[in-house]
């Protein structure tokens, strides 16, 4: 049993608390949720700076860490994706797996407790078998070429099944279950790499399956010309391919009003990215979601915008329409590091508008419940979300000397 205090407790689930003390069991389980410190408190642990909830990264790859500092800073998305095909399969296994685990500490160091991971194939799934990180793996599958929709959704099976295969091999009494270990969904990789037959095919099993999905979602303003009118640098790069054109969507609406109603009937969408999602955009989602089942999440990556195509989302529009909004890392091949602490400076310095608890509820309950890790995310009685100790938080803002410890 634990008992630890420091100026500020965030629990999130309600508001802070200067000088809070919250008791923790020997597993990390909260015992008593935060209260005020007490003039006769005994055998408390008592720290300088703000603690919070254990860190959700809801969009990461994973598989991609063997990357970091190989593909070219600010040359867009279309120049993004062509490096990155041409260099990613030019590395030894033993160095992916190497890097794999590396940049997993990276992120446990960095007070990440679960991630929402995209796989494309299974390089991380041994990783992931060991429990370090609680994850949902996102099988992302794409082909353009409807007569090929129903390969790459079969491909998707089986690569979850390996996901599954592998979580049962190495279970063991001290990692989380092997259902948390390979709790997975099979989603698409964004609105311009997909068939709508493969996109159909994505639906009706989040549908039966009652799942989670995430797509990545206007990140570069070649998206949406490549739908409005097929032009554009997306729809350029894409035809020195080899695409042929006819496969590629002409619908005179943007990506994500091409489609959302498509995967209208899973349990919750995680769109990642937004750099180019308009007011109007969000409206279109809310009237679309009014009349569906499904909950919409929006994944802010900022440094991997700035990576990529120098521009961050344009948040207060979505903070005025009270948008569910996370945080994720994207990949090393985007991004300087795994850190949603990083993460949230970047939108300190840009939006210092935005407020502190804001921000973290943001990096940890809204990913928490995203992802449906609900012993996550808050600091309550009965969770084991583990903690974070935010240093150097000068009047409750983040600033470049922020630094993060995790306490549990
Ligand atoms: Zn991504």
């Amino acid at each position: 049993m634990r008992k630890i205090s420091a100026d500020y407790i965030f629990p999130i689930s309600s508001p802070p608390i200067k000088n809070g003390v919250v008791t923790v069991d020997d597993d990390g389980v909260i015992v008593t949720s935060p209260v005020p410190f007490a003039e006769n408190e005994k055998d408390v642990e008592i720290f300088s700076g703000i603690i919070c909830p254990g860190f959700v990264n809801t969009h990461c790859h994973l598989e991609l860490s063997h990357l970091k500092n190989k593909v070219s800073e600010n040359k867009g998305m279309a120049g993004f994706i062509t490096e990155l095909i041409g260099k990613r399969n030019n590395f030894s296994e033993e160095e992916i797996q190497k890097n794999i685990e590396s940049a997993e500490q990276e992120m446990i160091r960095n007070g990440i407790v679960a991630v929402g991971d995209i796989s494309n194939n299974n390089s991380t799934f041994k990783q992931k078998s060991k429990g370090n990180i609680v994850y949902h793996t996102f099988i992302e599958i794409f082909s353009l070429d409807a007569s090929k929709a129903k390969e790459a959704f079969k491909n998707g099976k089986i690569l979850s099944q390996e996901l599954k295969t592998t979580a049962q091999q190495h279970t063991n009494s001290h990692s989380p279950s092997q259902k948390e270990k390979s709790q997975y969904s099979i989603s698409p990789h964004a609105p311009y790499t997909l068939s709508l037959d493969l996109l159909n095919l994505i639906n009706e099993e989040a549908k039966i399956k009652n799942s989670i999905l995430t797509i990545h979602n206007q990140e570069s303003e070649g998206e949406n010309l490549l739908f409005e009118k097929n032009e554009g640098i997306l729809f350029d790069t894409f035809i020195k391919m080899g695409i042929k054109p006819e496969l590629m969507h002409k619908t005179g609406k943007n990506a994500l009003k091409s489609t959302l109603p498509f995967l209208k009937d899973a349990k919750k969408i995680l769109f990642v990215h937004n750099t180019f999602t308009s007011k109007e955009d969000i409206k279109f989602i809310q009237s679309f979601i009014a009349n569906h089942q499904s909950s919409i999440y929006f994944c802010t990556c900022p440094n991997a915008n700035i990576y990529i195509e120098n521009k961050l989302p344009n948040y207060p529009i979505f903070i005025e329409q009270n948008c569910n909004i996370t945080i994720g890392t994207d990949s090393l091949a985007s991004n300087w590091s795994l850190s949603i602490l990083d993460e949230i400076k970047t939108i300190s310095k840009h939006f210092p508008e935005i407020k502190l608890n804001t921000l973290l509820t943001w990096a940890t309950k809204n990913g928490a419940e995203f992802l449906d890790f609900n012993h996550l995310g808050t600091i309550e009685k009965g969770k084991k979300p583990g903690l974070n100790l935010l240093t150097n938080v000068d009047k409750f803002k983040i600033s470049e000397i922020t630094g993060v410890l995790k306490l549990l």
